[in-house]
């Protein structure tokens, strides 16, 4: 059966940095969870930060991540990428759905470092990574892309 790695905000876990979740109701992802083809994880949290926590921002020039305070969390998020594409590869994970415009999860826009609510055309630590070592990411602006990506590789013979 076909996993699929899933932002854990996106399944009512309370792991963002304001200690809310960002449910995101889908009848397919539901399916798949019931299904046990979802594997949840939250990058931030498995890299050491705690819930809630500041704000962070990939920072454009440096491309370090810093809170809105001047904390530099690069290592916290960079290590929590490593964990999710270690998760992916026990699971033989190819495509994960992560939540758009965060500096871990976003996929093709993240905010731009200065802490104004502006967004540029990005992708997160983890998307990056993820990417970079052949994973799909996906957000909840493409889940229907994402649906019917599943769906052709489960009627795969
Ligand atoms: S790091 Fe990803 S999974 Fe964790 S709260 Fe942020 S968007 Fe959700």
């Amino acid at each position: 059966m076909t996993k699929i790695l899933v932002s854990a905000c996106f399944l009512g876990e309370k792991v963002r940095y304001d200690g809310k979740c960002q449910s995101l109701l889908n009848e397919t992802l539901l399916h798949w969870q019931q299904n046990k083809q979802v594997v949840s994880f939250c990058p931030e949290v498995a890299g050491g930060l705690s819930v809630p926590r500041q704000p962070a921002e990939i920072q454009n020039k440096s491309q370090r991540i810093v809170t809105c305070d001047g904390v530099d969390v690069s290592e916290q998020f960079n290590k929590g990428a490593q964990r999710a594409l270690k998760l992916c590869q026990q699971h033989n994970i190819g495509i994960a759905l992560l939540k758009e415009s965060s500096p871990s999860c976003g996929s093709t826009t993240i905010y731009d470092g200065t802490f104004t609510d502006k967004k540029i055309n990005g992708e997160g630590v983890t998307t990056a990574l993820l990417r970079k070592n052949g994973i799909r990411v996906f957000s909840e602006k493409n889940i229907s892309v994402l649906i019917q990506e599943m769906m052709s590789i489960n009627e795969k013979p």
